[in-house]
């Protein structure tokens, strides 16, 4: 129809739930031109998922929202777990900590999912100049384009490995607000059952119901596009049957309320585990603003292998049931959020992406049951480590192949997330032991081990992605101790560089890169490592220096300063940073000689402070000069103890023997890609990694 007006854009994002605004972020960050268009009117304002994990605050911090989610929520310091007595009775069996110490600098905390929207929608709009004055160059601002829903999408096979075409053609459609509303959703607005696993989904019937409205449609012609609509996804039926979720349910259903408890139930402030003798079980997350989440286990409707009758399913009903398990303890409220149910079951995706030019994240891709905190988080997750590789590669930075290694590292951890919750929410939906010899029973012992050994992998702490061109090492299983066994698929493409693990025992090829406070070398001020780490789409060079007062080691370290700023840097682009992920972003508005490069490098080293002169001591790759801004005074660091906060002691937290230092190369997502040494030893390796990821200038 040539009425239909036509554009272009390098990426669509369907669904702006937690994956879609992730990837939308990222997208703002690197100057991407993009668009995000969503079915619904609004995005969620109560309910939902509300669990964040540690990796996931790490990640938000990146982009410097993590502090407004730290400040508004719950933090869930201690779990208790409540099991019967010999008399059928619930009592405290223990009360034990809810995320490891050590782990992260941050632990879990609760915040509802509508909030964290929020916070997404403001940094998109804050990576953007404020006024025209900037001088930054900038594509045009990204904004959630709601009530707006795909109708067709159409890949060109044969267009597929070409950089400059626009191979996939998507039709959208523009939806009045009554159209794009769920029937349901009028009714009541503390009802979450419109977007449970019980409900059906309404995307046909919106696109049956819109058909002849005369709604303006228009096609975008796109290099890229990312399914992020969530567990019913258009995305991934458009792409065929091949594409469809594998997996199970079960016939466990939990209903979900968020209230203002009024209870005497004296753990009602902590995350609490009840299992009943024979009511079954319950959860307690408290919440921000006096809130509490329940996870309650509905005994009398049950899926029996079939349909579930819906209508029985009321937020009286759930209450009951919750007041059940925890009798003789008293619970009533005055106050309900909101309610809804759902279906216990596990679901993953065969394929995440189709030719690597359409993609599915999150929920699109796999689904399982809340309670564990889990999918909100991974589909961040997902997101996350998918924007910067689309985006650098739509900026001609990054190869092409480099695509793949989503599918390779996100496809294990979903796999690991179902085998994870297939195992934990059958421990938690089954009833306790009774005696030794109760078979179908669950053990309670077996229950708080599991528990306890899952913490590497609910914080995504313990995510381990297996060698590909990102990241050198051996192949093998090397994961912790209780991280979910999934088969692991052999990656076709790996990096030729070899890192040699020995070098930072604790910053390993394909975990996240840690972060422990270090002292700038310029001022003595304190930082977490991770600050000067932002989310602007660079690699970093951590160049652990080891002891520069050595004259020797000094030596060596200039060494690879020199080849670092004479030969590997200028061999690749370098970026613009956007407003929201440049550190002088607010307060600088000087033009400077020149843009960063793609590879940010930064030095911790361990000799005293009081020995070291920056600018006199160490090469000017450390400490780049620019004619309008001087020389740069943050990028060198050093290890030791702080005037006011204590020492640090990053070397021994990383790792890294204090003489004679280490490389470690952090990919933009923050994961360890390669560790090697500052000898020009190391130097090949380094070499050798970017050549196969980064393209040439
Ligand atoms: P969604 O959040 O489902 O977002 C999809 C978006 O796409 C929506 O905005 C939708 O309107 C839009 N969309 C759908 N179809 C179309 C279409 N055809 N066209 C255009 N737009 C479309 N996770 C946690 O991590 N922690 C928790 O504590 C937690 N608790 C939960 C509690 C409950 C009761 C439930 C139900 C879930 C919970 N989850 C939790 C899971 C979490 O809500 C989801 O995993 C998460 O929202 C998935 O994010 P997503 O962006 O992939 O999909």
């Amino acid at each position: 129809n040539d009425s239909v007006p036509a554009s272009d854009v390098d990426v669509l994002i369907i669904g702006a739930g937690p994956a879609g605004l992730m990837m939308a972020l990222w997208m703002a960050r690197l100057g991407i031109k993009a668009r995000i268009v969503d079915k619904r009117t609004a995005k969620v304002f109560s309910g939902q998922a509300d669990g964040f994990q540690s990796r996931t605050l790490e990640i938000l911090d990146s982009f410097g929202i993590g502090e407004r989610v730290w400040k508004e929520a719950n933090h869930m310091i201690e779990v208790c777990i409540w099991n019967p007595d010999s008399n059928g009775q619930i009592r405290r069996d223990s009360r034990i900590e809810d995320v490891l110490p050590g782990l992260s600098r941050f632990t879990q905390v609760v915040l509802h999912q509508g909030r964290m929207e929020q916070f997404f929608l403001d940094a998109i709009r804050d990576s953007y100049p404020a006024s025209k004055n900037e001088t930054r160059p900038s594509s045009s601002p990204i904004r959630v384009e709601r009530c707006t829903i795909p109708t067709s999408l159409v890949l060109d096979e044969d267009a597929v490995d070409s950089d400059d075409t626009y191979p996939i053609t998507v039709k959208l459609r523009h939806l009045s607000e009554e159209e794009a509303t769920p029937a349901r959703k009028l009714s009541n607005l503390s009802d979450g059952m419109f977007r449970s696993n019980l409900a059906g989904d309404d995307t046909d019937d919106i696109l049956r119901a819109s058909t002849n409205a005369g709604r303006r449609e228009e096609v975008v012609k796109c290099k890229y596009v990312v399914g992020c609509d969530g567990a019913h996804s258009w995305t991934r039926k458009a792409l065929g049957p091949e594409f469809e979720t594998v997996g199970e349910m079960t016939d466990f259903i939990w209903g979900v309320l968020d209230i203002v408890p009024i209870t005497d139930f004296p753990d009602i402030r902590n995350r609490s585990i009840i299992h009943s003798a024979s009511s079954g079980s319950l959860m307690v997350i408290p919440r921000e603003n006096k809130l509490v989440r329940l996870y309650i286990q509905l005994n009398e409707v049950s899926a029996n292998g079939g349909r579930v009758d819906r209508s029985k399913i009321t937020p009286e009903m759930i209450l009951k049931a919750a007041q059940k398990i925890l009798s003789p303890y008293k619970i009533e409220y005055h106050y309900c959020d909101w309610w809804t149910a759902y279906q216990i079951g596990q679901r993953v995706g065969p394929h995440f992406s189709k030719a690597d030019r359409i993609f599915l994240a999150g929920d699109a891709v796999h689904t399982h049951s809340p309670k564990a905190g889990q999918g909100m988080n991974t589909s961040m997750q997902d997101a996350y480590n998918l924007g910067w590789k689309i985006g650098l590669v739509c900026k001609k930075i990054l190869s092409r192949k480099i695509l793949t290694t989503y599918e390779y590292e996100r496809q294990m951890v979903a796999k690991q997330l179902i085998a994870f919750d297939h195992k934990f929410s059958r421990l938690f939906s089954g009833r306790p032991k009774r005696d030794i010899l109760d078979e179908t029973g669950v053990s309670m012992e077996e229950f708080a081990n599991a528990f306890r050994m899952s913490h590497l992998f609910t914080t995504a702490i313990g995510i381990n992605y297996q060698p590909s061109l990102l990241v050198a090492k051996p192949p093998g299983n090397d994961f912790d101790e209780g991280m979910p066994a999934v088969e692991l698929r052999a990656s076709t493409d790996v990096s030729r560089a070899q890192s040699t693990v020995s070098l930072a025992l604790n910053c390993r090829p394909g975990t996240r890169f840690p972060s422990h406070q270090v002292l700038s070398q310029a001022d003595a001020r304190p930082w977490q490592l991770h600050h000067k780490m932002p989310s602007d789409g660079r690699f970093r060079i951590v160049i652990f220096a080891g002891d520069i007062a050595d004259a020797e080691q000094r030596r060596r370290v200039n060494e690879l300063g020199a080849w670092l700023g004479s030969d590997l840097l200028p061999r690749y682009p370098t970026m613009a940073l956007s407003v929201g992920s440049d550190p002088h972003g607010a307060t600088m508005k000087f033009p400077t000689d020149n843009q960063p490069s793609i590879i940010d490098v930064l030095l911790v080293h361990s000799a005293p402070r009081q020995e070291i002169e920056l600018l006199k001591d160490l090469h000017s790759t450390y400490h780049p000069f620019d004619s309008k801004l001087g020389w740069e005074y943050d990028k060198v660091f050093v290890d030791g103890p702080s005037y006011h906060e204590g020492d640090g002691q990053a070397y021994k937290k990383y790792g890294v023997d204090p003489q004679h230092g280490a490389v470690v190369l952090v990919r933009p997502d923050g994961y360890v890609g390669l560790v090697t040494y500052v000898g020009s030893e190391g130097w090949k390796e380094l070499e050798q990694w970017f050549a196969a990821v980064l393209r040439p200038l």
